[in-house]
This record gives C-alpha cells, structure tokens and sequence, in this order.
C-alpha cells in the first residue's frame, strides 16, 4: 500500500458516534456531526449517518457541496458564518447556516429569494470565549430585525465555546444560552427548535448531570474522530483512541551522533536544535513532514521517540526498536496533526474495517 496514508477505521468511528448518541439522547441532546476534519469525505460521512447521527455539519461550502453531489442524504448546517461573496453557493447547498452579522443574513435573504428557497438561520452567542457570535444584550434586537427578512427562518441559536480561548463550557454559560433562548420564545412567540450548546468540548458538561434546560443540539467533531475530549486531552470512557492512524515509511535508518557538528544557527523552522546527551543513536527518518502534519502532534509507537521534523523528513530516535528502510511505522493523531494529515495531497485516506484490521 502506498505511504503516506491515513487510515480510518469505519466500525471504531461508529462505534464512537453510536456511543455518544446513546449517551447525549436521555439528556434530551441531538448529535450534529462535524464534517470538517475530514473534509466531507463522502463514506465517512454515510458512515455516520448509519451510526445514527440525523444531520452534518461543516465550516467550509466546498465541502458541504463535494456532500451534496455525492449524494449525502441528510440536513447539512454551515457551521462558520457565511462569506458575504459565497451566499448563493450557501443558499444553495447548506440548509441551514450559522451567523452572528445581519448584513450577511440580510444577503442570504436576497440570495434566498433569488433561488425560491428558504434558508435556516441559528444566530451565534458570544458566550466569553471571543470568537463569532452576537453580545447576549444585542441577540433580541438582531433577531427583531431579521424576522423581518423574506425566505430566512430564524431555526435557533447556538454558542461556541473552548476553541479560541479554551473557555469551559459550564453551567453557569449554558444555563445563560438556555434563558437567551427562553426570553426569545416569549419574547417573539416562537418555540426555537435548535438551542446548539456547542461542540465536543461541551461532553463534559452535557453528561455531568447538570440541567440542560433548552439546550437540545452539541456537534461533534473531534470526540467522534479521536475519542478525546479537547479540554483535557483525555481519552473519553469507552471510546475508541485509535479510529485513524498515520502510517509513514522509513527512507533512512542510521546510526548517528546525538548532537550536530558545526556552529548552530536557526533551522529551516525558526527552532533552535534542543540540546540532547552525548554519544550515538539509531536515527530513522520517515518520508512525512511539516508539509504534510503538525510532527509534535503525532503520538509515535512504543519506543520511538520524534526528534524533529523539517519539511518533508520526519526524524526519530529509534535506538529501542531498530528500523529497516522500507518499512512501515504507524502513530496517532491530535486533532491538529489530523487537520493538516487530511489536507495534505500527498496522503492518501484507506477506509479500513475491524475485519480487514484482522487480516493483517
Ligand atoms: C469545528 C467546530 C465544531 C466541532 O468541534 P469539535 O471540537 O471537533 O467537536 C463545532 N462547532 C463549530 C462552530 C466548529 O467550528
């Protein structure tokens, strides 16, 4: 098979999503999966569906759009708010977005007509950790005035918390979006049918027991894709930690000095080299690199430890589980290793079962 590859185990990642509807549903929360990770990779997304999840959610058209022409039968949600100059594209695949500037609905309105569609709007809450969203004093007026607007309906409202600042989501934030929603309901006499609490940081708080009020919704992206909960990093219970792996291959494997010979400048990544013991390794370097993944967000196999990186060569101590030339290592992935993994070109994605796992 050829390397640099991802592979992505469909039955762990059902597995993950399964498990985590089956949690969240007594707690009265629907699950939205997120699709951005894996760039609505079109089987991934069919899987998810069989695993029960209702609709799709990405920050990126091009993907709910790839979606779409393969066919994806399910309710997709633009989960960034849209470009003011890719509205039509939006009305056209997405049926629903998220937005926290009228100018845009107010352009989605236009576009919405122009189509003879109507396009569903949950408005963001900025909520404290700084990234989209309405100020909570100003969510009644924007919803007053975008009520107004033809072929837009207003679905709900949402927050995002923990991805910009790392704000937990708490119940003291999420009791705050429960009543915005309420005060909208009476305020405007509508019954909101998406009160989106937030993404996987969110787990935590949602199957703490706490009240959930109003909230109804979470997307998930990365509990599904990595079984681990992003305020912590931690594995989440009964969740699988190794759904996709990156195999890379071995190009050299040598030993080597420990420390560089000569004088020391920056290198190509304006890192300077960290000083290590003395004496000899068994060095390897795997045909990967920075182009292709974040190299400190790989989790390297028992025994290997990673000593560097530059742009196409990733460098490991191999010295407790010598190496040949050709050979093929596998290690995991955090999510930022996994963002930059699924959009390099130059590696490719293997759909693998538990049973195919078996074979090998
Ligand atoms: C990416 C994203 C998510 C999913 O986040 P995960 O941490 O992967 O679960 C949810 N909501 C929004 C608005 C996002 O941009």
């Amino acid at each position: 098979m050829s390397a640099p590859r991802l592979e992505i185990n469909l039955d762990k990642l059902q597995h993950n999503a399964r498990t985590l509807i089956k949690r969240l549903a007594p707690r009265g929360i629907s699950v939205t999966a997120v699709t951005k990770a894996f760039l609505g990779a079109p089987e991934i997304a069919l899987a998810l569906l069989r695993a029960g999840v209702r609709s799709l959610g990405d920050s990126r058209i091009e993907n709910i759009e790839m979606m779409r022409r393969a066919g994806i039968p399910a309710a997709m949600t633009l989960i960034r708010t849209p470009m003011l100059s890719q509205v039509d594209r939006v009305v056209a695949h997405a049926d629903v977005s998220f937005n926290s500037e009228l100018e845009v609905i107010s352009q989605l309105s236009v576009a919405a007509q122009r189509a003879k569609r109507i396009h569903g709007v949950v408005l963001m809450v900025e909520l404290g950790d700084l990234r989209e969203g309405i100020m909570p004093g100003e969510l009644e007026q924007t919803a007053r005035k975008m009520l107004r607007l033809p072929n837009i309906q207003l679905l709900g409202i949402g927050t995002n918390l923990a991805c910009r600042s790392g704000v937990s989501p708490d119940s003291h934030n999420m009791n705050e979006l429960s009543a915005l929603a309420d005060s909208l309901d009476a305020t405007f006499g509508t019954r909101l049918s998406i009160v989106t609490g937030g993404n996987s940081a969110n787990l935590q708080w949602a199957l703490s027991g706490a009240d959930t009020g109003h909230i109804n919704n979470l997307r998930l992206g990365e509990a599904i894709l990595l079984g681990c909960d992003p305020l912590h990093r931690q594995p989440i219970d009964g969740l699988h930690t190794d759904t996709i792996e990156l195999v890379a291959e071995v190009i050299e494997a040598k030993e080597k000095p420990t420390q560089p010979r000569g004088e020391l400048a920056q290198n190509a990544f304006g890192e300077k080299s960290q000083h290590r013991r003395e004496g000899n390794c068994l060095q390897a370097i795997l045909a990967i690199g920075q182009q292709d993944t974040d190299p400190y967000g790989l989790q390297p196999p028992h025994g290997v430890n990673i000593l560097g990186a530059s742009s196409d060569h990733l460098i490991i101590d191999a010295s407790d589980r010598p190496l040949t030339v050709g050979e093929e290592l596998r290690f995991g992935l955090n999510y930022s290793a996994l963002l930059r993994a699924m959009t390099s070109p130059f590696i490719s994605r293997v759909i693998t079962t538990n049973k195919s796992e078996q074979k090998k």
